[in-house]
């Protein structure tokens, strides 16, 4: 069983990453965007309140994004193990998640770190909102701009939280899919060993 994290600013990678990762590992890849994506979909109240957060590139709350994991996280096919994309996404959510592990009467074996400077994030935010179709609004330019500072301010201080846990392996998102996804595994093996 493990419970890892992906970490690292928008258009990092770790929805790629973590898809590979968790195909690899017969692991439960949760992605708070996906969840809330599919909930704007569906029309839910949930989805609701988020979409005018996301539209903006600001965090959606934390006690909606809280309770949408909490419930999530205490379903079967969570039993086996996760990996969390995009969440958390502050300290807030970090403590958050901790009260859920430590319910759970587990841990986090690790915190995987895209790091990518900003340049090469907006040129493939902007890239993904072209290829979308439409399927995710907040792939502009703009607002890309403002998700990085939304990251910055209140996402990044996870790093130091988290390597001063001692579970932050820090990994270079710049390179290629396949180079990233080879530094991932080796990681995670790392971790077990
Ligand atoms: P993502 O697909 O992870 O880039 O998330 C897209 C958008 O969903 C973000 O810009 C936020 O508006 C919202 N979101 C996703 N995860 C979270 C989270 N953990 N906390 C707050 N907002 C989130």
């Amino acid at each position: 069983m493990s419970q890892l994290v992906f970490l690292g600013p928008p258009g990092a990678g770790k929805g790629t990453q973590a898809k590979f990762l968790a195909e690899e590992k017969g692991l439960l890849h949760l992605s708070t965007g996906d969840m809330f994506r599919n909930a704007i979909a569906k029309g839910t109240p949930t989805g609701v309140q988020a979409k005018s957060y996301m539209d903006q590139g600001q965090l959606v709350p934390d006690s909606v994004v809280d309770a949408l994991v909490v419930e999530r996280l205490k379903e079967d096919d969570a039993r086996g193990g996760y990996l969390l994309d995009g969440y958390p996404r502050n300290l807030s959510q970090a403590e958050a998640l901790d009260g859920v592990l430590a319910e759970h009467g587990t841990k986090l074996d690790g915190v995987l770190f895209l790091d990518v400077p900003d340049d090469v994030l907006i040129a493939r935010i902007v890239k993904r909102g072209e290829e979308s179709g439409g399927a995710r609004a907040d792939d502009t330019e703009e607002v890309a701009r403002e998700r990085l500072v939304v990251y910055r301010e209140h996402t990044e201080p996870l790093v130091k939280h988290y390597e001063a846990a001692g579970v932050l392996v820090r990994l270079d998102g710049t390179k290629s899919i396949d180079d990233v996804k080879a530094a991932v595994f080796a990681a995670v093996e790392g971790m077990s060993a």
